[in-house]
C-alpha cells in the first residue's frame, strides 16, 4: 500500500530495525525517495514473515557509477544469465557454475549482476584466483567446501526462529569443516587470500555450544523429540528418564502434580500423536497451573503439556541468534572463498587466463573465444584478436552470413563482462581499459504487445545507444537498418556509425552487410574495416571465421540459403535477379567494384551556377556610368528574384 512509503513511516522503521537515532550513519539523508522505498521493502518482508527480522543489519547506498552497466536487452542479447530462448542452461552463468556450495553459487550470482569497474577490486579477485590455480590448490580445497551447509540460509532461520535441528547439525558440521579450510588455502601466502580469512570467525563458542547440546544425528523435527543431547539440560534429563522408564516415575509424577494443583482427576497418559500429556476435566482446567500448555481439547477434558522441551530448544536459536554478526560475514567470506576457487577451476577446465586491467582506453585480446559457441561445438573454435583503441574506435565488420561476425562481437563484449565480474578470461591474454558500459544491438525481434515493429524496436534500442554510450563504453552493433527499405536503412546505418565514431568516441564493433557503409573508413577518422572470409570448394561453401585487416565484397547469402534448405528452383530465380540488380549497377554496388566511390545519397549535388553570379562576372565596375550602375542593381534584384 502507498503508506507503506511514507517517508515518516519508512525512517522510523529503518531507524526501529537498525536501533539507531538517525539514518544519517548510512548516507540515507541525501536520499528520500530510496530511503522510503527500503522502508516499504523492510515492511513487507515483515509481513511476508510475521515476525522481527534481526539477520537485516545493513543498509547501504549503491552507487551505479561503481558498476559496469549493461541493458536489459544486452543482458539478455549476450546469454548471460539466461539464454537467448531463456533457458539457464547453456548461458554463461550456467557455465560459470562450478561451486561446490549454494552460497558461492549465490555469489556468483551477485558478481554477475554487478560486474565492478573499480580495478583494485578486480585485481584483488584475479590475484586469489591465481593463487588457488597455483599447484591446482583448488583441488584439494574443494572436498572440504563441499560439506560446508548453507550457512546464509540457516541464518535467516534462526532469525526467524524456523531452523529445524538439522539446520544447526549443517551449522555444526560447517564449523568442524573451518579450521581445515583455513589451513588448507595456505592464506599466508597471497595477502589478498589472507585479508579474506581474516573476516572467517572461527566461533568456537557456538561450535561447542552446538556440540553440547544438539544430539549427533538428531529427528528432522522437534515434534519427534531426539534432538537436545543428554546432559545438556538436567529437566530434560528427567522428563526423557521418565518418557523412558514410565512405570513409577510417572505414578510419581502425577501425584506430585494433583498435590500441586490441587486437581484430584488430574491424569497423565499417552498417545502416538503427543506423547505423554496431562489430562484434566474441563471443569476444572481453570485452576492449571500457568507452566501447562494447552494441547488438546475434547469434550469432558483439557490436554496439556510442559513446555520445558520447547522452550529449551527456543533458548538455543536465541543464543545463536547472538552470533548472527560473526556468522553472517564468516558465511560471506567462505561464500566468496568457494567462488573464486571456482573460478580458479573453470579457468583450468576451460583454459581461460587472467586479463590485465589496464589505464589505457581500449581492448585488447589476443586469440579470444567466445565460451559458450566454443563449448556447443564438436570442432574446434578459431581464436581471433579484438584490438580497439584510441585511435582506433570503430571496427566495421563485413563478411559472408554465416561467417561468424556475430560470435566475434559477442565474444569480445562478454570477455569484456567476465573480466569485471573477477573472473579469467577466454583468451590468449586481454588488456582490457576503463569502462563504463557495455550496449548491444543484436539481432531483431517483434515487441507486438509493446506496440512496436522490428524496425522500431532496433531505432528505439539505437536510439538510446546513441543517447547514453559514451568514451568509455563498448558498443556491438549486429546490424541494424534492415527492416527498412535499402536506401533508407543504409543511410540510418552509415549515420549511426558515424556518430559512434565521430561525436560518441564509444569503442565500436559494427558489423554489417551493407558493403558501401565500409567507405566510413577512409572518410572518418579511427574508423577500420575487418572482414571474415569463407570460400568455395568443391560446389560448397567453407567459412574460414578468421578476422582479416580490410573490407569484403562477398556476402554468400544464396550459398547460405541453400544450406538453409531453400529449393533449387527458387535459388535459380534468385540468382537470375541477383544478376539483373548488380548489371543495372543499383544498390548492389560494391565497395571493391567502386573503391572510392561515394553513394550517391552522400555525395554534395554539384553547384550549379547562378545567374547573378554569371552576371556580376561580366561587369567592368570601372566602366559604369552611376545610371548604368543603379540600373544594375534592378537588374540584379529580378534576376535575383527570379531564382
Ligand atoms: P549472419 O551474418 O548470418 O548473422 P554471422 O556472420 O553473424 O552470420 P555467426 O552467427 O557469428 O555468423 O556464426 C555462425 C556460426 O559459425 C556459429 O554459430 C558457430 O557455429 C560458427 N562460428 C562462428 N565463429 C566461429 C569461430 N571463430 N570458430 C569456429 N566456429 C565459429
Amino acid at each position: 500500500p502507498g503508506w507503506y512509503f511514507n517517508l515518516k513511516r519508512a525512517s522510523d522503521l529503518l531507524l526501529s530495525q537498525y536501533g539507531l537515532n538517525d539514518l544519517a550513519v548510512f548516507g540515507c539523508d541525501r536520499y528520500p525517495v530510496a530511503t522510503a522505498v527500503a522502508g516499504a521493502l523492510l515492511q513487507y518482508a515483515k509481513d511476508v514473515y510475521g515476525k522481527k527480522l534481526p539477520h537485516i543489519q545493513n543498509l547501504r547506498i549503491e552507487n551505479p557509477d561503481k558498476y559496469l552497466l549493461i541493458d536489459r536487452h544486452s543482458w539478455r542479447n549476450l546469454e548471460i544469465e539466461t539464454t537467448i530462448s531463456g533457458k539457464s542452461k547453456g548461458s554463461l552463468l550456467y557455465l560459470l557454475d562450478n561451486c561446490a556450495t549454494m552460497m558461492g553459487a549465490r555469489q556468483l550470482r551477485r558478481w554477475f549482476r554487478n560486474p565492478v569497474r573499480d580495478h583494485n577490486e578486480i585485481n584483488r579477485r584475479h590475484s586469489i584466483i591465481e593463487h588457488f590455480s597455483i599447484k591446482r590448490r583448488q583441488d584439494s580445497l574443494k572436498p572440504h567446501l563441499k560439506k560446508i551447509g548453507d550457512l546464509e540460509r540457516i541464518v535467516s532461520r534462526l532469525a526467524t526462529q524456523t531452523a529445524n535441528p538439522l539446520d544447526l547439525v549443517s551449522m555444526r558440521t560447517s564449523l568442524q569443516i573451518l579450521p581445515e579450510v583455513v589451513s588448507v588455502v595456505e592464506s599466508e601466502l597471497c595477502p589478498e587470500l589472507a585479508q579474506l580469512c581474516e573476516q572467517i570467525d572461527l566461533l568456537p563458542e557456538i561450535r561447542q555450544l552446538l556440540t553440547d547440546a544438539i544430539k549427533d544425528s538428531p529427528a528432522s523435527t522437534l515434534k519427534d523429540g531426539g534432538v537436545i543431547c543428554a546432559g545438556y539440560d538436567k529437566e530434560l534429563d528427567e522428563l526423557t528418564t521418565l518418557r523412558q522408564d514410565s512405570g513409577q516415575a510417572l505414578i510419581d509424577m502425577e501425584m506430585r502434580e494433583k498435590l500441586r494443583t490441587g486437581i484430584k482427576n488430574l491424569r497423565i497418559q499417552y498417545n502416538r500423536v503427543h506423547g505423554y500429556y496431562i489430562e484434566v476435566s474441563r471443569l476444572l482446567a481453570e485452576q492449571v497451573p500457568a507452566d501447562y500448555v494447552r494441547r488438546q481439547t475434547l469434550k469432558n477434558n483439557e490436554r496439556y503439556i510442559t513446555p520445558e522441551l520447547r522452550e529449551l530448544y527456543s533458548q538455543l536459536l536465541v543464543d545463536l541468534l547472538e552470533c548472527i554478526d560473526a556468522i553472517q560475514t564468516t558465511g560471506k567470506a567462505r561464500a566468496e572463498i568457494d567462488l573464486l576457487c571456482n573460478f580458479a577451476e573453470r579457468a583450468a577446465t576451460l583454459n581461460m587466463t587472467q586479463p590485465e586491467m589496464t589505464e589505457s582506453p581500449g581492448i585488447c585480446i589476443k586469440g579470444g573465444r567466445h565460451p559458450l559457441v566454443e563449448n556447443s561445438m564438436n570442432r574446434p573454435f578459431v581464436p581471433n584478436d579484438t584490438e580497439l583503441n584510441d585511435t582506433r574506435r570503430l571496427l566495421l565488420i563485413t563478411g559472408p552470413n554465416m561467417g561468424g561476425k556475430s560470435t566475434y562481437m559477442r565474444q569480445t563484449a562478454v570477455i569484456t563482462f567476465l573480466a569485471h565480474i573477477g573472473s579469467y578470461v577466454p583468451a590468449a591474454t586481454a588488456q582490457i581499459g576503463p569502462m563504463d558500459r557495455i550496449f548491444t544491438r543484436i539481432g531483431s525481434s517483434d515487441d507486438l504487445t509493446g506496440g512496436s515493429s522490428t524496425f522500431m524496436v532496433e531505432m528505439t534500442e539505437m536510439a538510446s545507444i546513441l543517447h547514453d554510450a559514451t568514451e568509455q563504453s563498448l558498443v556491438i552493433v549486429d546490424e541494424i537498418g534492415r527492416g527498412t527499405s535499402t536506401f533508407d536503412g543504409l543511410s540510418l546505418a552509415w549515420a549511426c556509425a558515424s556518430s559512434l565514431v565521430q561525436q560518441i568516441r564509444a569503442l565500436t564493433m559494427f558489423s554489417t552487410h551493407y558493403y558501401e557503409i565500409t567507405g566510413l573508413a577512409t572518410q572518418v577518422d579511427h574508423a577500420e574495416n575487418v572482414h571474415l572470409d569463407a570460400v568455395e570448394y568443391d560446389g560448397k561453401i567453407v567459412f574460414m571465421y578468421e578476422v582479416k585487416s580490410g573490407a569484403t565484397n562477398q556476402s554468400y547469402g544464396l550459398q547460405v540459403a541453400k544450406l538453409a534448405g531453400i529449393s533449387k528452383s527458387v535459388l535459380q530465380d534468385a540468382q537470375m535477379k541477383l544478376d539483373e540488380l548488380t548489371s543495372t549497377a543499383g544498390h548492389q554496388m560494391t565497395v571493391a567494384q567502386a573503391p572510392n566511390r561515394q553513394l550517391p545519397l552522400f555525395e554534395p549535388q554539384p553547384e550549379k551556377p547562378s545567374p547573378v553570379k554569371i552576371r556580376l562576372k561580366e561587369i567592368e565596375p570601372n566602366n559604369l556610368s552611376p545610371r548604368e550602375a543603379l540600373d544594375l542593381i534592378f537588374e540584379l534584384k529580378n534576376l535575383a528574384n527570379e531564382n
